[in-house]
């Protein structure tokens, strides 16, 4: 087998879904181009935004913060340490090691010196599983932090098209509605975009082993049995029996969305949180700002 482009022997890639084999070389290229392509079609931003990446520790979005520091954008990583025992200390090393390694900035911010509480202590005090405050507190502080500024997450094309089939099967209408890589700045609030959408995980683990970056490879202790797993599970084996399915589902959803008509998000009257400022679709407090006080209350 020869490389698609270069006609060299050495292959140390084939992309399945695509019938692609292709050298070291090659592949790197290959998939920068796949993201520039995503961030050209949705106009994601360019050289002359600031833009911050969300890392996490794992593969994806360490890819996505080297990835578009080495295309040129001026792009900084943005850390939340959310206090997890033997997981986000872990994440917080490697995360510190690829930032001295490579010369890229990584902010970073504990849980606990911005609420007083790490996600376990959140969870236990409102008598709740941590995992039901995780998405909503990292939403708003790496938001917070990207205020004026693009924000890039660092999910892939599989993570989209979960995120599309569990809308799809419970016809979450105004989900679809607002589901699409880019979404616009809201009062003064970052962008949000995902240039990692039309590449895949393996694709992720490939660059960071070709470009020595260390990432952390087990995924969020408290996550484990999340619904959002198993659909991810039915969704590779679907495109295992038939390669390329997943990226023809999400591409044809992002053109049909052009021609479907679904509730529109406008019609949600988002406004400001009366305390913090942050967007919000509830009348007076943000739901954080509302955890913040049930959080002291509880524990008076
Ligand atoms: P997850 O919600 O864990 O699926 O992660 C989705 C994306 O959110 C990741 O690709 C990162 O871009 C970002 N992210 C996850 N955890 C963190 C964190 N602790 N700090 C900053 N960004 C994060
Ligand atoms: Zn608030």
């Amino acid at each position: 087998m020869r490389c698609k482009f270069c006609k060299s022997r050495d292959v140390e890639v084939f992309l399945r879904q695509y019938g692609l084999a292709l050298c070291r070389i090659d592949f790197l290229r290959f998939f920068e181009k796949r993201i520039r392509y995503a961030i050209d079609k949705f106009k994601m931003f360019d050289e002359s935004d600031s833009v911050v990446v969300a890392v996490s520790g794992g593969k994806d979005s360490l890819a996505a913060l080297y990835a578009l520091s080495s295309m040129g954008y001026n792009v900084e990583g943005y850390f939340l340490d959310l206090g997890i025992e033997g997981s986000s200390d872990v994440a917080r090393d490697k995360i510190i090691a690829f930032s001295k390694k490579f010369s890229i900035p990584v902010n970073i911010e504990t849980l606990e010196e911005k609420l007083g509480y790490s996600l376990p202590e959140v969870g236990r005090v409102m008598r709740r599983p941590s995992c039901s405050f995780c998405g909503i507190l990292k939403r708003y502080y790496m938001n917070n932090w990207a205020r004026g500024k693009v924000l890039v997450t660092g999910h892939t094309m599989y993570d989209e098209a979960t995120t599309l089939l569990a809308n799809n099967l419970q016809w979450k209408l105004s989900y679809l509605a607002r589901q699409y890589p880019v979404l616009p700045a809201e009062d003064g609030f970052a962008k949000k975009t995902k240039p990692l959408v039309f590449v895949t995980e393996r694709e992720t683990a490939m660059y960071c082993f070709f470009n020595e970056i260390e990432y952390v490879e087990s995924s969020c202790p408290l996550s484990k049995g999340a619904t959002s797993r198993k659909w991810k599970r039915h969704l590779l084996s679907m495109e295992h029996s038939t390669p390329g399915l997943i990226i023809r589902y999400l591409k044809g959803f992002y053109s049909a969305k052009k021609h479907i008509s679904l509730p529109s998000v406008e019609e949600e009257c988002v406004e400001n949180c009366e305390r913090c400022g942050y967007p919000t679709t509830a009348a007076g407090l943000c739901a954080v700002c509302r955890i913040k006080d049930r959080l002291t209350n509880l524990s008076k």
